[in-house]
């Protein structure tokens, strides 16, 4: 299949109006197009067809029990496809459109192959004009896992989507850069009472504003604790792991950098912030994150330079473990994923 990419920003009024169509009529037809979100880039297809669902699973390499996120126009069209509940419009009052997902109890429209089987769905109304228009002009609810190959880094860019789709889907709209770039945060709902299953910009202490309680899922922090049956099916499948290995360490900056001048060898590479960008070693590739515990920053540029490792051939990557709190828990939750959860504590070893 030939993958046509249209690069928005450079078309006329009308001609940008027949690409939106050109999509729409795609999603209509049961087709899939890469599309840009504020989040990441997303696999759209239409969320009331179970074939365009097989499609996403098949061109991602996803594994078809792990349920596709539901994208809505305006929070009250979540009543078409699920159970809404009072928390539920709280919550959507404040946070949509925008990167929150909540999973409701799902109404029979969607297909069983949308929700992994779950009875649950996910919903989320996003704030990318783009998607939205897309959404709209379809007249369709949108599923759309991000637009890359199954456990590699999200993508943040249409070039990312085309890297790792082309051939497997016939157009990619390209909206520029995602200006989060990370996935949305994904909540689950009892009564007044939320869990964070999945961490992103909507934070912890954000959703403490509306809810009565929020508990964050234990495989957020640690993986390994996902289990065979966890909370989110999500949660026990490798993630947006590179090519290269990544290493977290644990420990304070001059530790961090002491580590690396003694151990660090082979064709490597160091995400830092940019404050420290010149006190590694001369052969170390720099990747810059920004500025120091900006992690919104951290959040933006992270995938990006994951993808980036990889097309330096890098064989190692560094990085410093990051705090758990507030925005860091989202940038925190994807590296240790990128990392296969390999954590060196610096002050451990250093004491052996
Ligand atoms: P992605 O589509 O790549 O953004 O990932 C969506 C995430 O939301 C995955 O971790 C899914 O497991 C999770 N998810 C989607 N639907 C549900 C659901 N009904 N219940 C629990 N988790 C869900
Ligand atoms: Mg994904």
């Amino acid at each position: 299949m030939k993958t046509e990419l249209i690069r928005l920003s450079e078309l006329s009024e009308k001609a940008f109006a027949e690409a939106i169509e050109k999509a729409a009529e795609y999603i209509r037809n049961g087709e899939l197009v890469g599309i840009p979100t504020e989040t990441v880039y997303g696999l759209a297809g239409s969320a009331y067809y179970a074939n365009a669902a097989e499609k996403i699973f098949s061109a991602k390499g996803r594994p078809s029990d792990n349920p596709l996120i539901v994208h809505i126009a305006k929070a009250t069209d979540a009543e078409n496809i699920a159970e809404t509940t009072q928390t539920y419009y709280k919550l959507a009052e404040k946070f949509m459109p925008g990167p929150l997902t909540i999973i409701l109890p799902k109404k029979s429209i969607i297909p069983d192959t949308v929700s992994g089987g779950l009875n649950t769905v996910a919903v989320r109304c996003p704030s990318h004009p783009i998607a939205r228009m897309l959404i709209e002009v379809s007249g369709h609810p949108i599923a759309a896992p991000s637009a890359n190959t199954s456990g590699k880094p999200s993508p943040t860019t249409a070039e990312h989507v085309y890297t790792d789709l082309c051939g497997k889907i016939p157009l990619i709209l390209d909206g520029g850069s995602c200006s989060i770039g990370l996935e949305s945060t994904v909540v689950a709902l009892n009564g007044e009472d939320c869990t964070i299953l999945r961490p992103g910009a909507v934070t912890e202490e954000m959703l403490a504003e509306i809810c009565r309680s929020v508990s964050v899922a234990e495989a957020v922090r640690s993986p390994e604790k996902a289990g065979n049956k966890p909370l989110s099916p999500g949660m026990k499948y490798k993630h947006y792991a590179p090519n290269c290995q990544v290493i977290l360490l644990d420990g304070a900056d001059e530790q961090f950098i002491s580590y690396i001048r003694k151990n660090a060898k082979g064709k490597y590479g160091i995400l830092t912030v940019e404050e420290n960008e010149d006190i590694y070693p001369t052969e170390a590739v720099r990747l810059s994150l920004g500025k120091k515990e900006d992690y919104a920053e951290h959040c933006r540029r992270l995938f990006k330079l994951l993808r980036r490792a990889d097309e330096l051939e890098l064989t190692r990557l560094y990085a410093k473990l990051p705090p758990e709190s507030g925005l860091a828990l989202a940038y925190y939750n994807r590296i240790i994923r990128a990392a296969g959860g390999n954590v060196i504590r610096i002050q451990e070893e250093h004491n052996k």
